[in-house]
């Protein structure tokens, strides 16, 4: 399938080993001198130096907020008056200016939608509590046909306009659990928790529908957008990528097959036979 695939603003999901969710688990030796304090407080610095995730900076400050917190409440380390208040307002700032930066550069500024940039970490977030509970996690793509005619038919404006249509329906369409992501150009995926094929299906129908109820208005014209999809049910332990190249060759077939319609992945188990 020939896709426009947007480059995300700034790349800041990529959770490292040294950096990370990693460390999150692994508890710290307690500290029992300033100096220790010290130094713990310089591998935090080196670390969030060596970081390229807000994420992970978050999570790293949070540590570091944890144990000096923690610091207050032991016997025996004294360090000079209201340093460890100040540290510790100076890390729950810098933590709370970087969890807004987060919340702003995971928005798709046009549309409002969650940004290519989320997906990693909504996934990830999703297939765990699926796995919690046992349920199915659905992933959906869909295309919107004919998009370059659009544009060249009625201006970049129009298509830009048609974008932001979309995009409030599927927001008015969409339950409130279900994660809406603009994947690329034209292109929107969605995570549906605890959703079957049939569901998933479904779903995309009603926003189908709304669609055509409420076309676009563009001067004297109406029109009415239609897109094409592929659904896949991620199988357990399925990576992101795995299920989305799964949704994304279904979507290819639905194109194939003369669009405006949704077809479904055939399921990872027999994906990956030979
Ligand atoms: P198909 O039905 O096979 O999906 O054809 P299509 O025309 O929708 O797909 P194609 O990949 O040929 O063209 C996609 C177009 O989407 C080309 C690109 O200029 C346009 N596009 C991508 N991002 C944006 C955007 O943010 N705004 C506007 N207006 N157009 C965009
Ligand atoms: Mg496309
Ligand atoms: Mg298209």
């Amino acid at each position: 399938m020939e896709s426009i695939r947007e480059k995300p603003h700034l790349r800041l999901v990529k959770p490292s080993p040294q950096a990370g969710f990693a460390h999150a688990a692994r508890p710290a030796p307690p500290v029992n001198s300033c100096s220790a304090y010290y130094r713990r407080i310089e591998a935090y610095a080196h670390r969030i130096r060596k970081s390229d995730s807000v994420m992970a900076i978050v999570d790293i400050l949070d540590q570091a907020l944890t144990e000096t917190r923690a610091l207050e409440r032991s016997e025996g380390v004294v360090f000079g008056s209201g340093k460890i208040d100040r540290a510790q307002l100076e890390m729950q700032s810098l933590k709370t200016e970087l969890e807004q930066l987060r919340g702003l550069v995971y928005v798709d500024h046009l549309t409002g939608l969650l940004n290519r940039g989320a997906l990693k970490d909504s996934f990830t977030r999703e297939a765990a509590r699926a796995d919690r509970a046992g349920k199915a996690l659905a992933v959906a793509l869909i295309d919107i046909d004919d998009f370059k005619l659009l544009n060249d038919r009625y201006g970049h404006q129009t298509g830009d306009d048609a974008l932001v249509h979309l995009a409030q329906i599927i927001r008015r369409t969409m339950r409130p659990s279900d994660v809406a992501v603009r994947f690329g150009g034209e292109e929107f995926l969605f995570l549906l928790p605890d959703a079957n094929s049939e569901q998933a299906a479904q779903a995309l129908h009603r926003v189908q529908h709304d669609l055509d109820r409420q076309p676009l208005r563009h001067a004297v014209h109406e029109i009415t957008l239609t897109f094409s999809a592929g659904i896949a049910i991620r199988g357990s332990h399925e990576s992101c990528d795995a299920v989305i190249a799964r949704a994304d060759a279904a979507l290819y077939a639905a194109k194939r097959a003369g669009k405006r319609q949704v077809c479904h992945a055939t399921d990872a188990e027999q994906h990956l036979q030979p």
